[in-house]
């Protein structure tokens, strides 16, 4: 049986200040009091996993042992049916670029581009299915750690349509939708998402709900 939060204060493995909030609020009517990594001033650990499970983890375990309070991690990506799961642990990566000014970027417009030309390179009928997916990792100080794993499948179109969302929802249509995760509604996609189902599991898991 997992271990149980229980309520209290829980340290948010990001430095990012968009998804503390996010987590936050899903968390908050379980009792959950989140603290940022970042605030604590926690170092972020080096993502040297070759899943989603193996990064999530690596960053918990850190937080949790640094801080001495139990720490939850994300780790997401998009997994290509044809290209055996790329770019997944790497999504962010194909979107880095290095500008001429020296200043590093991401321009998802490229990553979405190298994904489709590889595609391409495959043929007309090549098998166009893919999944986001998210991980969240729990981890005690003492070393006990949950893990959750959350998925959305769907299939990948070109071009890229819609200007909500970020990242590659443009080109990423979820089964049973005609539209595009940058066209669909927020609080539609936040419904169907693999962050939703991640969230769901640990949800039902942790508080029994
Ligand atoms: P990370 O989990 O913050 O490292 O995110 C990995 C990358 O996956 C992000 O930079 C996004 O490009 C991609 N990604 C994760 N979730 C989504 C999503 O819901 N829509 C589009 N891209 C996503």
């Amino acid at each position: 049986m997992t271990r149980k939060l229980g309520g209290g204060s829980l340290v948010i493995a990001t430095h990012n200040a968009g998804k503390l909030k996010e987590i936050s609020a899903l968390l908050d009517p379980y009792g959950m009091k989140c603290i940022s990594a970042g605030s604590l001033g926690l170092p972020e650990p080096v993502e040297t996993g070759k899943t989603f499970v193996e990064n999530a983890l690596i960053k918990a375990r850190a937080a949790a042992q640094a801080s001495g309070l139990p720490a939850l991690a994300d780790d997401s990506g998009l997994a290509v049916d044809a290209l055996d799961g790329r770019p997944g642990v790497y999504t962010a990566d194909w979107a880095e670029r290095q500008w001429f000014e020296g200043e590093p970027g991401r321009d998802w417009y490229m990553a979405m581009g190298k994904v489709e030309g590889s595609l391409q390179q495959m043929g007309p009928d090549v098998e166009r299915g893919a999944a986001f997916h998210c991980v969240l990792a729990l981890a005690w100080p003492d070393g006990d750690h949950a893990v959750f794993e959350g998925q959305c499948p769907g299939s990948l179109t070109w071009p890229p349509r819609g200007e909500l969302g970020f990242g590659y929802d443009p080109v990423f249509v979820p089964n049973g939708y005609a539209k595009t995760f940058a066209e669909i509604e927020p609080s539609e996609k936040h419904r169907i998402s693999h962050r939703a189902d991640a969230f769901a599991k640990l949800v039902s898991d942790q508080f029994g709900v």
